[in-house]
């Protein structure tokens, strides 16, 4: 199967071409001619998958076919954060750039005026968050009467970050007649209902099944005591020479805090999560692309749909309590058919958590054991917050709510005590 074989025009095939692709990926061979036929369609893809181009180009495509001369946007894409909006913005413009369509990308966090000059001055496609959005619309800076194709772009979590709201005052704002695509990575009962109060007699793709990006990562996890984890952290990074390693940690306030300690060992690093600015969260994101930091620490939201070329490393610092986040999160590495590795460091807290996950995966994950590893004792103080018990949200997917479950960090016993084991000399 070609590009050219799916009836793309010869400005698309042209970018496609420049942008390197040899071949459509399962997701683009399915969604192109659906979206092309002016069909609705209800998709389960991950990003990695090469969705963007699924939509991005067919809709190009679309534009194309049936030129207008309207100020107002033709297109609208909605996201659930900033950098997956700068990141799609950006894939049409690429895919778009033999075209003469113009791409506005919305977001807030940063000052409404641009983007109101960029609006006025006229944008076929708009790429927005929904919160952004709706202010332009009630300062009445964008018409959304004319808008023929909505995108909803990572559904499932704009539905977890409480944008549903949000997403049905849009709704209201959009003309009746127009063709609908959902994307979304897992297929719950509120996405269905969303679904099909949106779409009418929609094309259904699931190309990815959940845990397909799963196989492809090569997977492990250390069994340790929450106290050692930033000095195995260090020690995994200096001693397997990681260059680029993405970092996982639950909380904004252990981003932080992670970043710090990190910066303390002599890796750089950043932290990127909800509460910094969007030029700080823009900045390390180009920072950690172009190498000058090394681990970039994210929480979940800020990290979806990160889209970093061949990214070889991902570290869940702590496991997420929803067992979808881990595939999520390992799924920014091993992109478009590239191999990586996923490292979980997992505390005896955590331990249900990894139950919940392996079970969804189906399959126990490799142990690992940090061999030559000598923390140094100064390094394996509890932190403050290790010595109260903590109260996590049990799993939403969850067997069972016994509240001793996680609420105390116990230990491990011997057969996982390489990683844990106090030395007293370091060893790099
Ligand atoms: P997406 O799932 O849309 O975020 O895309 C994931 C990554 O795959 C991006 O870096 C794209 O540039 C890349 N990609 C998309 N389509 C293809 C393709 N047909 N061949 C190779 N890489 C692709």
């Amino acid at each position: 199967m070609s590009f050219e074989s799916l009836g793309l025009t010869a400005e698309l095939l042209r970018a496609v071409n420049d942008q390197g692709y040899a071949q459509p990926t399962p997701i683009q061979i399915r969604a192109i001619p659906v979206v092309l036929a002016g069909r609705d369609l209800l998709a389960a893809a991950q990003t990695g998958t090469g969705k963007t181009a699924g939509f991005a180009l067919p809709l190009l495509q679309h534009l194309q076919k049936k030129p207008l001369r309207s100020h107002a946007p033709r297109v609208l894409v909605l996201t659930p954060t900033r950098e997956l909006a700068a990141q799609v913005g950006e894939s049409v413009q690429s895919y778009g750039k033999y075209l003469p369509f113009s791409t506005a990308v919305i977001f807030g966090g940063v000052n409404i005026n641009p983007q109101i000059d960029k609006l006025r001055r006229g944008a076929d496609i708009v790429v927005a968050t929904p919160g952004r959005l709706l202010d332009h619309a009630q300062q009445k800076t964008i018409d959304l009467s004319r808008v023929e194709i909505l995108v909803l772009d990572e559904a499932d979590r704009m539905l977890d970050m409480g944008f549903i709201r949000d997403i049905r005052r849009i709704l209201a704002l959009l003309p009746k007649q127009r063709q609908n695509l959902l994307f979304s990575a897992t297929f719950s009962e509120d996405i269905r209902k969303l679904a099909s109060g949106l779409l009418h007699n929609p094309e259904t793709i699931d190309v990815a099944p959940r845990n397909s990006t799963a196989e492809r990562v090569s997977q492990q996890v250390y069994l340790c005591d929450k106290g050692i984890k930033r000095a195995l952290l260090s020690w995994l990074i200096g001693s397997g020479n990681w260059q680029q390693v993405l970092v996982f940690t639950r909380t904004k306030h252990g981003a932080n805090r992670l970043c710090t300690q990190l910066q303390r060992d002599g890796i750089e690093a950043a932290a990127i999560h909800g509460n910094k600015s969007q030029g700080a969260r823009t900045r390390a994101l180009a920072d950690f692309k172009q190498g000058r930091v090394r681990a970039l620490v994210a929480t979940d939201i800020a990290a979806r749909g990160l889209d970093i070329d061949q990214l070889p490393h991902v570290v869940n610092y702590e496991l997420p309590n929803v067992p979808e986040d881990y595939v999520h999160r390992i799924g920014r590495t091993a992109r478009a058919g590239h191999s990586g590795e996923a490292t979980s460091l997992v505390s005896p807290d955590e331990r249900a958590f990894l139950k919940d996950i392996e079970r969804l995966l189906k399959q126990e994950l490799p142990r690992a054991t940090a061999q030559g590893f000598k923390p140094n004792p100064a390094d394996l103080k509890p932190e403050a917050d290790d010595r109260r018990p903590r109260h996590y949200h049990a799993p939403r997917h969850g067997h069972g709510q016994k509240s001793s479950r996680h609420s105390r960090p116990g230990s491990y016993g011997h057969q996982h005590r390489s990683a844990s084991q106090h030395h007293t000399a370091r060893s790099r």
